[in-house]
């Protein structure tokens, strides 16, 4: 059995063991770079609409004390992800939050109240 077989990054020939998928280091290292870029390009979008969630309530946090009710379609209109989040936390009262890093919101129908987080991530206390 004389199968050629091609380099997977340049398509060379590969003269050697059968199993081998590359003709050299070098095209390993391109091919696997390659393949680590467009893992992170979609870590990168996921990452940067959580982040602009966070900001958008951070922004709408500002000054407005420890929690704020607004419409559903106001955090929208801003751009917020609402199928986009960190985490899920259940209030004591077994009310659903979603959060964008340390910033919570919990949907009521039409409106929205957002919550920012007092406790350290990581803690699990209630
Ligand atoms: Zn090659």
């Amino acid at each position: 059995m004389n199968e050629e077989r091609t380099c997977l990054h340049c398509k060379d020939k590969i003269k050697g063991r059968s199993d081998k998928k590359f003709c050299g280091d070098g095209c390993r290292n391109a091919y696997n770079n390659r393949l680590n870029e467009k893992q992170n390009g979609s870590i990168r979008k996921v990452n940067s609409i959580l982040k602009s969630n966070r900001r958008i309530l951070e922004k709408m946090m500002q000054d407005k004390g420890s929690h704020l009710r607004i419409t559903r379609q106001a955090l929208i209109n801003r751009g917020f992800r609402l199928n986009f989040h960190t985490h899920q936390l259940k209030s004591p009262k077994g009310n659903k939050y979603f959060f964008s890093y340390e910033f919570g919101i919990r949907i009521l129908g039409d409106e929205v109240i957002i919550v920012k987080s007092t406790k350290g991530e990581g803690r699990s206390g209630k």
